[in-house]
């Protein structure tokens, strides 16, 4: 059932991926920190492809990583998924590992929230959102005018671009 549900939110982000391409969008991330700390307590996490949802789960992933040693469980999402907070954060919303900090960490937030359908925690004060990508839009033109060639105006007739 987990290996189902792990599948199932994989093609899920495959497809947001695919439909935001296919529409030209992206995702885009504004704001600044406010320092809550509320990314650092009561979070999920996506490890290898998956989401811990299970004790076991946990423990062999921080064997295999140990970065993931300064975080407990604290907790369940409705979904399932364990909840962690982490034992670096202190009092005042700041980060005592601030230098050592993990990359996801240092990613926060990242766009593949968005792809995994996933949330900004509760009084974050980024915002996330899909827009236009022109850069992608420019590049489609650029590419689809690249075989056109410039013809002098002498040809032009037998090149089929006379304006007359
Ligand atoms: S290491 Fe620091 S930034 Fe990362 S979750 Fe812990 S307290 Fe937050
Ligand atoms: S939840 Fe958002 S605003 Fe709060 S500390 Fe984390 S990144 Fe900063």
């Amino acid at each position: 059932m987990s290996f189902l549900t792990d599948f199932i939110d994989f093609l899920s982000a495959l497809v947001r991926r695919h439909r935001l391409k296919k529409n030209n969008r992206m995702v885009v991330i504004r704001g600044s920190c406010n320092m809550c700390g509320n990314c650092c307590r009561g979070i999920s996490l996506y490890i290898d492809g998956k989401w811990l949802k299970k004790e076991k789960q946990f423990s062999k992933m921080q064997g295999k990583y140990s970065y993931l040693r300064r975080f407990e469980i604290c907790g369940r999402t409705d979904s399932g998924l364990l909840k962690f907070r982490c034992t670096c954060l202190s009092n005042d919303g700041t980060c005592n590992d601030y230098e050592n900090r993990p990359e996801l960490c240092k990613n926060f937030p990242a766009p593949s929230i968005y792809l995994m359908d996933g949330y900004l925690p509760d009084g974050c004060s980024f915002r996330m959102s899909t827009e236009t990508d022109f850069e992608k839009i420019l590049e489609h033109a650029i590419k689809d005018t690249a075989g056109f060639k410039a013809v002098p105006c002498s040809d032009k007739k037998k090149s089929g671009f006379s304006g007359s």
